[in-house]
């Protein structure tokens, strides 16, 4: 594995590779890795010759300063992870490389950033589509790999890529959740051992909301109301949103439907998290759980 910081060392290595053929895998990261980065990572490497990860805690995706600096970094452990899981190359290109004195030109995806976590998070996407781009631009990859767990940002980063003709194909894989259900996130480090506990009520939340649609409730307003009822039992009451919305444009919908997301986003104690869940898959979830006798 090599580890590179500078952006010219990296489009050489990759101008060289592409000649030989090679396919190139992208894995965008922020780091503080966790078992959600690495089943990208273990994706790219079955699908790929070369697999590039980078980590670069993006300044221009933060809407609030403290949030950047309190946002956990862990280099050293996560080379370790990179090696152990066969990454090719680990680029971490300083901020100032990145943005250069000057730095004017932005991506900006509008209308679906506008809404979920786009209200809440002004400026958030334009950042992410921006830095993503970029990357893009250095690393030139076949495929880009993301989690479903930042679901809008997948649906962003692919209507960017259509627009933009960009030649990349970008893969969306499954959440990867603890034990109760809590989604990896680097920020689940910044919980304290309280509030560990209480986060797992949005996974709980969404489980509610796959129930009511298995039984039949349609009715969204009802739905995101139960929801707001196992968030506020579990002592969660800075709930940025909870929405049921279309798969792809991210309309907000009155009734629910298989194949509709519903997503959410509040904070416990200082930290905001969000999460969202697939109505279809969740009703075949749940026909197999009880097909396999399993209580949910
Ligand atoms: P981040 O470092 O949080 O910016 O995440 C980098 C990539 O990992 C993004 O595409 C995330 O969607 C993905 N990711 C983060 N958490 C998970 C998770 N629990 N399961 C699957 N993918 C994840």
């Amino acid at each position: 594995m090599e580890t590179i910081d500078s952006i010219k060392r990296l489009e050489e290595r990759m101008a060289r590779l592409k000649g030989q053929g090679k396919e190139i895998g992208l894995v965008p990261t922020m780091g503080a890795l966790h078992e959600g980065h690495l089943s990208l990572i273990r994706r790219a490497r079955d699908e790929n010759d070369v697999v590039v990860l980078s980590i670069f805690v993006n300044p221009i995706q933060f809407n609030r300063k403290d949030d950047y600096l309190s946002y956990p970094r862990n280099q050293d452990r996560d080379k370790a992870l990179c090696f152990r899981e066969g990454v090719d190359f680990l680029f971490v290109p300083k901020v100032e490389e990145m943005y250069q004195e000057g730095f004017s030109t932005y991506v900006e995806v509008e209308g679906l950033t506008d809404r979920l976590c786009g209200a809440s998070r002004p400026g958030h996407f334009r950042g992410v589509t921006t830095v993503v781009t970029k990357l893009f631009n250095i690393v030139r990859p076949d495929r880009a790999y993301f989690g479903q767990k930042d679901f809008q940002q997948t649906v962003v980063i692919k209507r960017m890529v259509r627009d933009l003709n960009l030649n990349v194909e970008v893969l969306t894989l499954p959440t990867i959740r603890e034990a109760d259900g809590l989604a990896l996130s680097s920020r689940n480090q910044l919980l304290r051992q309280g509030e560990r506990q209480v986060a797992s009520a949005l996974y709980r939340s969404l489980l509610e909301a796959r129930e009511l649609f298995a039984f039949g409730i349609r009715d969204s307003r009802r739905i995101i109301q139960q929801m707001h009822d196992v968030l506020h039992k579990a002592g969660i009451f800075r709930i940025d949103y909870i929405t049921l919305v279309d798969l792809e444009s991210l309309e907000e919908l009155e009734g629910a439907r298989a194949g509709a997301v519903v997503a959410l986003a509040a904070w416990v104690g200082n930290v905001r998290l969000i999460d969202n869940m697939t109505l279809e898959e969740v009703t075949s979830q749940l026909k197999a759980r009880h097909k396999l006798g399993v209580n949910v």
